[in-house]
């Protein structure tokens, strides 16, 4: 975005789906090549004055000082904070406060692509300035905390950017309060995600609620281990699975890096997440030594050692654990060697391409191969196509520019009875405030 020389990002993430002719799991581009490699595929844009020199270092893009002023993160998910890992660290990002704590876990267990760029934190509806724009940040509900939409006024007017919502998860009031924020601001433009903007979303809108019901009917189904993959940084997930495990005389037990992030999150007073020790108990995978020594693990994952539950323990309490296994740690199950019976819980996105088919295949091997029965349960991060439809109508602006959608044609049977225009951006394009 750009007013009276100001710039900004809206987010700058990876595509999922973005590059994927060219590169995947294996072809990947090269990390000496710096942005070059995306480049070439057009996969990045050129913009001057953007990038790091690192970044620049073997392409035939020559390095300028920044030209744009910040960076302004909705949410901490990678397809919207994926990509600036190459953007010029002296440009600022500007985040939530929850955001920032999400990255301070994440940069002490492994990296993050804000490492090295100045953060300055914002909070819901406290304003601030980038040249001659004003911001206005607004909490939403998404399926990561501290998720925003900004309003942000410029010399033509006013824009609304949605970042990611939902209104059916835990804290659904939270995006009402951003359509009746922005709708008060009469915006010329509106710049709303569509996720499931598409004519075969026929997956029931389930709540975390009704997430929460169902895992308490299976979990009550058996006697024996109850594990399930789900996302380590959906809170409301962690919340609904404890609860689950606690009515059900179970523990639940988490990654390290799950309870290094629940550490961190700690320390938001307006957050409830459990706390390590004392609601949640910690997994420690063997390493090197095979023995649980202090010198096979790196310094953040010490603090866990004590009072850690290993594989042996799993299988010793298997009856009163809810173990929470990412796919690629799927081989501890070879030394939990859990008692068949057990309920296995795939709390994640049903695959919707080829390289998730083929992952999913893989999972259901692995759980019919420990004899357990395999459930799908998950409540959606984003809104469905009908509740989009209801934002747009809601924030009332003129102009309608889709983005975060497959479909951004379809949000035409949107505008029944509206007064607005609808543009679908175009790849390497500019849209006008007054056009
Ligand atoms: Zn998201």
């Amino acid at each position: 975005m750009e007013d009276r020389g100001a710039k900004v990002l809206l987010d700058f993430g990876a595509g999922f789906a973005d590059g994927s002719d060219y590169f995947d799991s294996t072809i990947m581009p090269r990390p000496v090549n710096g942005a070059g490699d995306l480049f070439e595929f057009g996969l990045l844009p050129e913009i001057p004055g953007l990038y790091s020199e690192k970044a620049l270092q073997n392409t035939k893009m020559r390095y300028r000082a920044p030209e744009v002023d910040a960076v302004l993160l909705s949410h901490y998910h990678w397809d919207h904070t994926g990509r600036i890992g190459y953007v010029d660290p002296k440009i600022p990002v500007y985040c939530g406060e929850t955001t920032s704590l999400i990255h301070d876990a994440y940069s002490e267990s492994s990296s993050s692509p804000l490492d090295g760029h100045p953060i300055r934190k914002f909070r819901t509806g406290k304003k601030f300035s980038i040249g001659s724009m004003e911001v206005v940040p607004i909490h939403v509900d998404h399926s990561i905390p501290g998720a925003y939409g900004f309003v942000i006024h410029t010399s033509e007017g006013a824009l609304a950017y949605t970042g990611d919502f939902r209104f059916h998860g835990p804290a659904g009031s939270m995006t009402r309060d951003f359509v009746e924020a922005a709708s008060r601001e009469k915006p010329r433009l509106l710049l709303t995600e569509g996720t499931r903007v598409r004519a075969d979303d026929m997956k029931d809108n389930m709540s975390e609620k009704a997430v929460l019901n169902e895992a308490l009917r299976l979990v009550r189904g058996t006697r024996v281990l109850v594990f399930s993959t789900f996302r380590g940084n959906d809170v409301d997930r962690i919340n609904t699975f404890n609860e689950a495990a606690q009515a059900s005389g179970r523990r639940l037990v988490v990654s390290m890096k799950m309870a290094l992030l629940l550490e961190r999150l700690k320390d938001d007073k307006k957050l409830k997440v459990p706390r390590v020790g004392r609601d949640v108990d910690v997994y420690v995978r063997r390493k090197k030594s095979g023995r649980l020594d202090d010198r096979d693990y790196y310094s953040w994952e010490r603090q866990f050692l004590n009072g850690g539950v290993s594989a042996s323990e799993v299988r010793r309490k298997q009856g009163k654990v809810f173990l929470h296994l990412e796919a690629w740690n799927f081989p501890e199950l070879v030394d939990i060697r859990p008692e068949r019976g057990g309920v296995y819980i795939h709390s994640a996105t049903e695959a919707f391409n080829e390289e998730g088919e083929r992952e999913e295949t893989v999972i259901r091997n692995w759980i019919e191969h420990v004899g357990f029965s395999y459930a799908q349960l998950h409540a959606s991060g984003h809104a469905p196509m009908d509740e989009v439809g209801e934002l747009v109508k809601g924030v009332a602006a003129t102009k309608v520019i889709p983005i975060h959608t497959e479909h951004p044609s379809m949000f035409k049977v949107f505008s029944k009875g509206g007064r607005w225009t609808l543009q679908p951006p175009k790849k390497g394009g500019s849209i006008t405030f007054a056009s």
